[in-house]
């Protein structure tokens, strides 16, 4: 069942599905894919999904692509829910689980957006596909691309480890670093685009990668039996994930496949790189560009976001917070992950970690709450990157 209408984030528009379409034809926000849900609740139900393919497509009802040959897929999703005991003693909870994405294609969870939104490219006729990166995304692009045998141009800062280059050409894309950060590679990209007819998919400037991610909302819910836990730590870049999980948690409701009661979330940001932080102590609704963005975690070294002001609310209506750790914390969390659980972690799982260690330290989070710690990649693609600190 393919989505039914594209709303806007922002004002009142809808539009209808079926063309290319990036940014709100009237205020340039985001869009939201939605769907027939009084339909997709028919056969999305709870007994119907055991059994069903191990991969974010299990969810196909709330998934843009409705024939199955057109997913350009590689098993992506539908990643194990590790509860987290000696980490949870450690840091002084009782109920940890690890969302453990590491397992995904191309090594990170980027690999659910990006499979939803390059099937989606090529369902709507695309030939070329093309984003800025800061690394994984970029790799996930191409090889999703490769798949669907379209081409793919992506945009790297400058200063991005070897590793992603090399993989990110051996999948048969065009590689442009960019002098600056993500931001800037953006608007290079942007430029190329317009130019050659390529098909964007920077994140939230197409509807379609929000919808891949949303899915790991689905998962918590299917793998805890229907109901939600008390905290979610995301490590937060351009929010989609958060935001595509808070989407999701709607749509579950409306399906009758969960109750009200939602997660405290938590936006999780290093020191270098603060802005959705910094916006949520000052109540802003949305976060002005962060200066001189550094951070080792590169998923979290984003200095604005687009969806800026959906992460904002959703992490305030969710009873939730925002919380910067430093590098320092960073490099512990990752190694206590690694070391109490077994899982070579990404920094970005290393941040959530330290988070949880601050929240319960403040006593923002209690060790009897049941707490989902987010690991977005593996720790094998940051090496290059994290050696000189380890
Ligand atoms: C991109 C990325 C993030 C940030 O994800 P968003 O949904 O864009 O906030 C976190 N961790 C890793 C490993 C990433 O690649």
């Amino acid at each position: 069942m393919p989505a039914i209408r594209l709303d806007c984030t922002k004002c009142d528009r809808t539009h209808a599905p079926g063309a290319v379409l990036n940014l709100c034809q009237s205020c340039n926000a985001p869009l939201f894919a939605r769907y027939d849900l009084e339909q997709a609740r028919k056969t999305l139900r709870r007994d119907s999904l055991p059994g069903r393919e191990r991969s974010m497509w299990r969810y196909h009802e709330v998934l843009p692509v409705e024939d199955p040959a057109l997913r350009l897929s590689l098993g992506e999703g539908f990643t194990p829910l590790l509860p987290a005991p000696r980490l949870g003693e450690r840091l002084g909870s009782r109920r940890v689980w690890v969302k453990d994405e590491s397992g995904n294609p191309t090594g990170s969870f980027k690999a659910r957006g990006l499979s939803a939104a390059v099937s989606m490219a090529k369902v709507l006729g695309a030939r070329a596909v093309c984003l800025p990166s800061a690394g994984n995304a970029g790799s996930a692009l191409a090889a999703y691309a490769a798949r669907g045998g379209l081409e793919a141009h992506v945009f790297l800062p400058r200063d991005i480890a070897t590793l992603f280059v090399m993989e990110t050409r051996a999948y048969g894309a065009k590689v442009e670093r960019v002098e600056g950060l993500i931001t800037d590679a953006g608007r290079v990209c942007a430029g190329l685009a317009r130019e050659h007819g390529w098909y964007e998919c920077a994140t939230l400037k197409e509807p379609y990668r929000v919808e891949g991610k949303k899915t790991m909302g689905y998962e918590l819910a299917e793998q805890l039996d229907w109901t939600l836990p008390d905290v979610i730590l995301y490590p937060t870049g351009g929010g989609t994930g958060l935001i595509g999980m808070w989407k999701a948690f709607e749509e579950m409701e409306a399906m009758g496949l969960i109750g009200s009661k939602r997660p405290r979330m938590v936006a999780v940001q290093a020191e270098g790189c603060a802005p959705i932080v910094k916006a949520h102590e000052e109540g802003r609704p949305d976060a002005p560009p962060w200066p001189n963005a550094t951070t080792h975690a590169h998923g979290l070294r984003v200095p604005k976001a687009l969806g800026d002001f959906l992460i904002l609310r959703a992490v305030k209506q969710s009873g939730g917070v925002a919380v910067a750790v430093s590098e320092e914390e960073i490099v512990q969390g990752t190694k206590d992950l690694c070391a109490t659980e077994g899982l070579f972690a990404a920094p970005e799982g290393g941040a959530c970690v330290a988070a949880l260690r601050k929240l319960l330290a403040s006593g923002q989070v209690t060790p009897e709450e049941s707490v989902v710690v987010f690991n977005t990649g593996t720790g094998f693609k940051y090496v290059e990157n994290m050696a000189p600190l380890w």
